[in-house]
């Protein structure tokens, strides 16, 4: 029985291409609690560090950012750590960071996992 529905399988996806194969171009639908890649709005972020103290992973890390109004202290997000609790947005005080439902995880040099302030823009 399992052969035979792996053999369907495998047809389907000679058939109809896989998904993996049409991304990015096809996207799937995703669920409305699904949690991907932060988003930071640098201008009413306040640089308390509540983000980084809740995060259970060691995630984040705050670090010297250039913003309008001098150097600031501000969140940056090592995706490879990221378990997408959510916690860290729950805990902003300013809720300017979020979890968006973006899933364009892939990179060519993993040193690119980690999302510095303006990069989550
Ligand atoms: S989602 Fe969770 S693990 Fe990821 S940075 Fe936020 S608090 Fe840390
Ligand atoms: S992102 Fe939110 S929790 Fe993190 S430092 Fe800025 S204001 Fe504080």
């Amino acid at each position: 029985m399992t052969i035979i529905k792996s053999f369907i399988k495998s047809v389907d996806a000679i058939i109809n291409n896989p998904t993996t194969l049409e991304y990015p171009e096809k996207r799937e639908m995703i669920e409305d609690n699904y949690r991907g890649i932060h988003k930071l709005d640098m201008k009413t972020c306040i640089s308390c560090s509540a983000c980084e103290r809740i995060c259970p992973n060691q995630t984040i890390t705050m670090v010297d950012t250039e913003t309008d109004r001098g150097t600031k202290k501000m969140p940056l997000v090592n995706l490879e750590r990221c378990l997408f609790c959510a916690l860290c947005e729950e805990v902003c005080p300013p809720k300017c960071l979020i979890l968006t439902k973006s899933y364009d995880y892939e990179r060519y040099d993993r040193r690119d996992y980690a999302l510095r302030p303006e990069d989550m823009e």
